[in-house]
């Protein structure tokens, strides 16, 4: 069995597997990750879209993460302001019809 890379940045050999602090997955962690406080942005697209479109209502222990996204660490925050209108549904309901009789 071949020995995992890092499961958050998919660039460095895994150092172990261990639980992840956002859910019941274990992923495979690289050494940099690790020491960058680093989740796999899959995982906190998953956590956003359980949680809903208001970041103001997370707890602050989420934004002490970050994740790595096209090459670079950035906090969990600037995915959450970059990525974030992606995760959920933002379609206006269609306009209600005007009153009959008017
Ligand atoms: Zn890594």
């Amino acid at each position: 069995m071949p020995w995992p890379t890092c499961d958050v940045c998919n660039r460095e050999d895994a150092v172990g597997v261990g639980a992840s602090v956002f859910g019941a997955i274990s992923l495979a962690y690289g050494r940099e990750c690790l020491k960058q406080e680093a989740e796999a942005c899959w995982l906190l697209a998953w956590l956003f879209s359980e949680l809903g479109p208001d970041p103001d209502v997370y707890a602050a222990w989420v934004w002490t993460w970050k994740t790595f996204v096209d090459g670079k660490y950035i906090t969990a925050r600037a995915y959450f302001d970059t990525f974030g209108r992606d995760f959920f549904d933002t379609a206006e309901a269609p306009p209600a019809e005007a009153p009959a009789g008017e």
